[in-house]
């Protein structure tokens, strides 16, 4: 089942999500927790931050799965979502650097699918929307079926991602996924998205057949899915 509901703006979006997550945390403090990355998360990961800071919120027993890593970049680079998790997250807070996991590296996706099994499955998936409908770096015409493993970048996400490297040439053009199967088998997820230049694929998302152009579509398939939303992000919902 896929709910979604509408907020003023993006500072209230990751408000709210925030909350959502901090529940799920206090209630389950061994939770297993898989996350994204890009500029829509970086709201709620400085709320999860505050709360660690002010409200006694404690990750320590927390573990996490990150969706995916970019390929041909060292761990190190100021890209790679290895440095955002800890920047947007990890050193602001009391969680051990041996339950966050990343694909790729040393790694096998089979290795990867392991590891998240090992853990019991991930309990709530953190996930955010490319322009073009992807979930990770499950670009359109990724099977439903995929699991963890390489892909190439779609031309459209190295354009959109070009706002972070100096020059578009920077980009790498390969990264290692969970599979939209792997995202699917979460027990709960919950997706963010803000900004007029996601609000075709929210909409197609939401609304269209699930079909494997729109990757996001699969997710009306799952039986908990929540969709927070600002308002420019839901401008092309009924
Ligand atoms: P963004 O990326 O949060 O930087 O817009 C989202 C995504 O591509 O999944």
């Amino acid at each position: 089942m896929m709910e979604y509901s509408v907020y003023p703006d993006y500072v209230t979006l990751s408000k709210r999500a925030a909350e959502l997550v901090i529940r799920h945390i206090r209630s389950n403090p061994s939770i297993v927790l898989g996350l994204a990355t890009g500029s829509t998360p970086i709201g709620l990961y400085a709320r999860l931050i505050e709360c660690c800071v002010n409200d006694n919120l404690s990750l320590a027993e927390v573990t996490t799965f990150n969706l995916d890593e970019y390929l041909g970049i060292p761990n190190d680079h100021s890209q790679s979502y290895h440095v955002f998790m800890d920047e947007h997250l990890f050193r602001h807070v009391d969680i051990c650097a041996e339950r966050t996991h990343f694909p790729g590296g040393d790694l096998s996706g089979a290795q990867y699918e392991q590891l998240i099994a090992q853990a019991g499955g991930i309990d709530l998936q953190i996930l955010g929307i490319g322009a073009n409908g992807h979930i990770g770096f499950n670009e359109p015409g990724s099977p439903f079926s995929s699991r963890t493993r390489e892909v190439a970048l779609a031309a459209s996400t190295i354009q959109d991602n070009a706002r972070f490297f100096d020059d578009e040439g920077d980009v790498p053009r390969h990264a290692v996924t969970m599979g939209i199967a792997t995202i699917m088998d979460a027990d709960q997820i919950l997706l963010i998205a803000s900004g007029a230049n996601k609000a075709a694929a929210v909409a197609a998302a939401i609304m269209d057949a699930p079909s494997e152009n729109i990757p996001a579509s699969c997710l009306q398939q799952h039986r908990s899915v929540h969709v927070l939303l600002d308002e420019a992000a839901a401008s092309q919902l009924p």
